[in-house]
């Protein structure tokens, strides 16, 4: 088996097992993924073929608190790191580009920004509004 053919296999593996999931994995939780269906991969791999992803623009990587985690939804859309459940979440809003004008009015030369909210998903802080009890404080 070719080398080539081998990093190529393992590329599609990767973005396929991505693909499938809306929780934003960490490189090592996609690897354990991939592990437990009997993909025979190095956490190594995994890391150099999401960060490849990355720079090809066929995923996105967070790198907010602890450890990058990836999307493979590539259009710009906003995260929330939630205190409650810990999982990284789309939130449905809408991209704010005046921010990306108001970042070349300051002089910079702007693709895109990135934004990662920090507080409770709105499943927790639906949850918590209703709760009865939940101002036991
Ligand atoms: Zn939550
Ligand atoms: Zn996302």
């Amino acid at each position: 088996m070719s080398k080539e053919w081998r990093w190529t296999r393992q590329r599609k593996k990767v973005l396929e097992a991505l693909g499938a999931r809306y929780d934003h994995p960490t490189a090592e939780e996609l690897y354990g993924e991939l592990r437990t269906k009997g993909e025979p991969i190095s956490l190594a791999t995994v890391y150099r073929t999401l960060r490849s992803l990355e720079q090809e623009e066929a995923a996105q990587a967070l790198h907010g608190p602890g450890a990058d985690r990836f999307d493979a939804r590539t259009d710009p859309h906003y995260h929330i790191t939630c205190d409650a459940c810990g999982r990284t979440v789309d939130l449905e809003m809408a991209y704010q580009s005046t921010v990306d004008a108001a970042a070349r009015n300051a002089g910079a030369q702007v693709r895109r920004h990135l934004l990662l909210f920090c507080g409770r998903c709105p499943d927790c802080a639906q949850a918590e509004r209703s709760e009865p009890d939940a101002q036991d404080d």
